[in-house]
């Protein structure tokens, strides 16, 4: 087989009706929105890192009393959904031997909710992880450093450990933030994609939204 390692976004991917689930958890929580910005400012002024950029976030949710429940609820009224086809896709590629990982900068809660057995799925999971204690309130945060540009680090640190090549590699994303991965990926699928410069990088672009249109350029 070509490929022996197939990367997975999260929003816009892997699940439907999304495009980024921590705007989708501000607006829920009705977070502070100049606190917001003004993180996100410093972030692209490069004076916080990602991670620090995160970790203030989710404190803006800490803020508001964010819940589990609450979480799940901005989930329902956002009606996210698994993409068409995410399921028999990931099945019939764990079938055929290939590893399989999730790099995102999204939320372990939205993969809680629709694909809980993710840990068996995939090999590898980045994302950013929130825990909460028996009330339901937030105790713990591990933010990702893999998203963004790092998308394409946590593909080569996995690449590397499996002794598999950056062309053996195929990653399948939606937004802007998955540009760099897509151009180092030896496959780059644009799925659900509404943007050109993402596109213009990609091997493939797949305009109809189903997932399993992806196999027949992996398999
Ligand atoms: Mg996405």
């Amino acid at each position: 087989m070509k490929y022996k390692l197939v990367c997975f976004d999260v929003d816009g991917t892997l699940i439907d009706n999304l495009t980024f689930s921590w705007q989708l958890f501000h607006d829920h929580f009705q977070t502070d929105e100049h606190k917001r910005d003004d993180a996100k400012r410093k972030f692209y002024n490069k004076e916080i890192s990602y991670r620090e950029w995160a970790e203030h976030d989710i404190q803006l949710w800490k803020d508001r009393n964010a819940t589990k429940q609450g979480f799940f609820d901005a989930i329902d009224n956002g009606k996210l959904r698994l993409m068409e086809g995410a399921m028999e896709t990931l099945l019939e590629l764990k079938k055929r031997k290939l590893k399989l990982a999730i790099i995102s900068g999204s939320l372990n809660i939205i993969l809680e909710k629709f694909i809980p057995d993710c840990n068996d799925i995939f090999d590898d999971v980045f994302l950013s992880r929130i825990y909460f204690d028996e009330k339901g309130s937030i105790s713990k945060v591990e933010a990702t450093e893999y998203d963004m540009e790092g998308k394409a680090l946590a593909m080569r640190k996995i690449a590397e450990r499996e002794n598999i090549r950056l062309g053996e590699c195929a990653f399948v994303g939606d937004y802007l933030n998955d540009r760099k991965i897509m151009e180092e990926a030896g496959l780059g699928i644009a799925f659900n994609c509404r943007h050109d410069e993402l596109k213009k990088v990609a091997d493939v672009v797949i305009e109809k939204k189903d997932l399993r249109e992806i196999l027949r350029h992996i398999i």
